[in-house]
């Protein structure tokens, strides 16, 4: 296939759920070491989107390219190995075990046995959980709970970053913590799709906005592009 600078694209994407067109000839390129948000109204196709290209739900049409090479047919296990990581909407995280053995499980699959604790400490750091490294996990806030499992989809080593709503939920301060988080394994050389639906937190810290709209792509731009988007305004933003 032609070359493009893009590490993620997907190329006239489609996935039907019997009549209902959930995700319909969607285009979207994710530039390498961009920071770039999918937003939308609820039901809009995002987290579908995620799951097609982890390789949870297969899409009904259309392609998906990771670092120019087709992924549409491979098993989520070999996506994780090319690079890919996500963050599920709804966190996956053991609830009676503590913050490391959450760690360790995410973790010891990549790492052999000498290097698991530095690597698991290290990514506990970036977190700003390390104090909590033998709490159990039901005993952690929402917002704690939510980092963990961001370090968890860390393990990997990922090139490529999926957050599916990481402030959901969140209050301000952690929302902001998070916000900071975000930034920093972006810096760190982390490529990051994330979806939100708070415009303010997009305004934070996304480079390149895409709206989608019942399936489809509706506006793509940068944040300012897409404030100031009539349309984007009318849909979605003046609510
Ligand atoms: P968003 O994340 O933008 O809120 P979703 O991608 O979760 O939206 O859902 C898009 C649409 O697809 C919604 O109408 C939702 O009900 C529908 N949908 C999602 N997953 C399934 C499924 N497994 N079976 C049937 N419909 C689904
Ligand atoms: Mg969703």
């Amino acid at each position: 296939k032609d070359h493009s600078s893009a590490l993620l694209e997907l190329r006239d994407v489609g996935k039907y759920f019997g009549g209902l067109k959930a995700v319909d000839h969607v285009n979207i390129s994710v530039n390498e070491g961009d920071l770039h948000c999918l937003i939308g109204p609820n039901g809009a196709g995002k987290s579908t989107i995620f799951k097609m290209v982890m390789g949870v739900y297969k899409p009904t049409m259309g392609s998906i390219y990771f670092k120019n090479k087709n992924i549409t047919n491979l098993k989520s296990w070999d996506r994780v190995r090319q690079g890919v990581s996500i963050k599920m909407q709804i966190p996956g995280v053991f609830g009676e075990l503590t913050v490391y053995e959450n760690m360790k499980i995410a973790a010891q699959r990549y790492y052999r046995h000498s290097e698991l604790k530095n690597k698991i400490l290290e990514i506990c750091d970036l977190l700003g959980i390390t104090h909590l490294r033998d709490e159990i996990v039901n005993n952690l806030s929402h917002g704690q709970q939510q980092w963990l499992e961001i370090g968890m989809s860390l393990a990997s080593d990922p090139e490529l970053l999926l957050l599916d709503e990481p402030a959901a939920g969140m209050g301000p301060e952690e929302t902001n913590f998070t916000a900071e988080l975000i930034r920093k394994l972006n810096q760190k050389g982390i490529t990051i799709l994330f979806i939100d639906h708070d415009m303010d937190f997009v305004k934070k810290i996304a480079r390149k906005v895409t709206v989608l709209h019942f399936g489809k792509t509706f506006a793509e731009g940068s944040v300012e592009e897409i404030e100031s988007n009539q349309d984007v305004v009318d849909i979605y933003l003046g609510k």
